[in-house]
């Protein structure tokens, strides 16, 4: 250890990524102290994942006790169903504090500082923190090695003023304080999604107002195709596609709408105004690092406010090398903006910091969209796959299976499902995986797992699942993968 320093390791931001650090660096012999300028546990387990993941269980629960067909063809009778809002965003608030005080013990028993405070770098080595107007808290530490992981906050498009109420994102949508007849949801990604799930459960009507040609962009097509066919259809979801809402005035709850002027994508004229009694802004998010003057360390943030890094996590300085002992992960170096991608990120950066080069495999990371159906991926759509291989020369492979072939969907009658596999035809290569369907979410798991221990779809084919499971659904999909014979030399 450098005796000249307080700590061996100084983590600035204490969401997933920082924790998921703390807890790596202790575990490697680091003496290691967090700067924390609101909430420990941060975006995940405050106004995140958490939250968001507490108000679908609920919405799953309502929708299972409404679904009068299934309760039916299993003999099931149930009264009327009713919930009360409050309850419902008391389960959401109580697991987001109960949770960010384990994560608070988790730090403190294992002998991390906590240092509140918003931090700022005064040299590669040194970072002050303090909170404004607060004399009382701050003061200055010395580190070794120093990991950035500031996260990101949500991003609102010009022409778009939030009150918190008539107009918000989803900080202010989690907290769940009244639920609006008509929600409008500018942005149909997987935040967005998983709104539209707990919004119709709690019996809203939706619109999605999405800028680009068709709903949830970024995802399979065919995958896309089907959420539309049990997500979005059943729901009486209206989608507003090719239109940007660029003028959006805030209303009062239950007294006055909230207007949305709708302007065409392409030809930029504005081609409607919608009432609504609410809009949820959930338009992506931007990362969260002003104000941490890496200046000071000779490197700058990219235009959209991105820490630039290495594959080890290291920080890019304005030379283009790597800054001396500052790494940025999670959110804030825009890599893969999702919790359990900065966790990874933040045992890398650590293995790095140890001597022991590391680089994660982002293409590995798994994502899921926790809608009823979950929707869940790693690695290319089929579309992108096809772009790939006609660069590169090579035949690609799909495989399909659905969910009515899964003894156990069908028992849980759940045969709404498919997966699907895309890979080389050549090599066995996996370049993607998508399910939807009952446990999505979880089913991933043998994919992206394979992808990161670099298995071929030929290596997967003989793997046993138990029966009945819904596991055996990727047995079933991998089974039919048929890859090119070995050529004759
Ligand atoms: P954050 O969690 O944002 O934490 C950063 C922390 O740094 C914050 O606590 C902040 O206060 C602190 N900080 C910032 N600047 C300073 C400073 N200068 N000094 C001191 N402290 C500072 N991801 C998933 O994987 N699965 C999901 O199901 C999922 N659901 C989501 C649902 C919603 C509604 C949202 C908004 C996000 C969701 N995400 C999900 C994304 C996930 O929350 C983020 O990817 C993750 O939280 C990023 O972690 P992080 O550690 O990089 O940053």
């Amino acid at each position: 250890r450098a005796a000249s320093y307080d700590y061996d390791v100084c983590i600035i931001g204490c969401g997933v990524g920082g924790h998921g650090a703390a807890l790596h660096a202790v575990q490697q012999g680091l003496k290691t102290c967090i700067i924390e300028g609101h909430d420990i546990g941060g975006t995940c387990v405050n106004r995140g994942c958490v939250p968001s993941k507490a108000l679908l269980a609920a919405s799953g629960r309502i929708r299972e006790m409404q679904n009068e067909m299934h309760l039916k063809a299993m003999g099931i009778q149930v009264g009327s169903v009713s919930f009360d809002r409050q309850g419902v965003a008391d389960h959401a608030s109580q697991l987001a504090s109960n949770i960010q005080g384990n994560l608070k013990n988790s730090l403190v028993a294992i002998g991390v500082d906590i240092h509140v405070g918003m931090a700022k770098f005064v040299d590669n080595h040194t970072i002050a923190y303090g909170l404004p107007g607060r004399v009382d808290v701050g003061g200055q530490v010395t580190a070794k090695d120093v990991i950035i992981a500031t996260g990101s906050v949500p991003f609102v498009p010009p022409g778009i003023k939030i009150d918190g109420k008539t107009v918000f994102t989803s900080d202010h949508a989690l907290k769940l304080e009244w639920i609006p007849e008509w929600v409008a949801i500018i942005g149909s990604g997987y935040i967005g999604l998983e709104f539209s799930d707990v919004y119709t459960a709690l019996g809203s009507e939706v619109t999605f107002i999405e800028a680009v040609d068709k709903i949830m962009p970024g995802f399979d097509n065919e995958i896309a195709r089907l959420a539309q066919r049990t997500l979005i259809t059943p729901r009486n979801i209206d989608s507003r596609t090719g239109v940007l809402a660029t003028n959006v005035k805030q209303g009062v709850p239950g007294v006055k709408p909230v207007e949305i002027e709708l302007t065409d994508f392409n030809t930029k004229e504005v081609v409607d105004v919608m009432e609504v009694d609410a809009c949820l802004v959930a338009t992506g998010r931007v990362p969260f690092t002003q104000g941490l003057s890496i200046d000071k360390i000779g490197a700058e943030t990219d235009r959209r406010g991105f820490v630039p890094v290495t594959d080890k996590m290291e920080v890019l300085g304005k030379d283009g090398k790597p800054v001396p002992h500052v790494y940025c992960i999670g959110d804030a170096n825009g890599k893969y903006m999702l919790a359990h991608a900065a966790s990874a990120q933040g045992i890398s950066a650590i293995e790095n910091i140890k001597g022991r080069p590391h680089v994660l495999n982002h293409n590995s990371v798994p994502a899921a969209c926790f809608t009823h159906p979950e929707v869940s991926f790693v690695g290319l759509t089929e579309e992108q796959a096809r772009e790939k291989a006609e660069e590169e020369k090579f035949e690609v492979g799909v495989v399909k299976t659905s969910f009515k072939a899964n003894s156990k969907a069908l028992a849980e009658l759940e045969g709404d499902g498919m997966a699907k596999a895309i890979f080389r035809k050549d090599t066995g290569e996996i370049l993607g995986v998508w399910i939807i369907g009952l446990h999505a979410a979880d089913l991933i798991h043998e994919a992206s797992n394979a992808v990161a221990t670099n298995q071929t779809i030929q290596d997967l084919k003989f793997n046993v699942h138990a029966h009945p499971t819904l596991s055996e659904v990727l047995d079933e999909l991998f089974k039919h993968a048929e890859v090119d014979p070995p050529k004759q030399e």
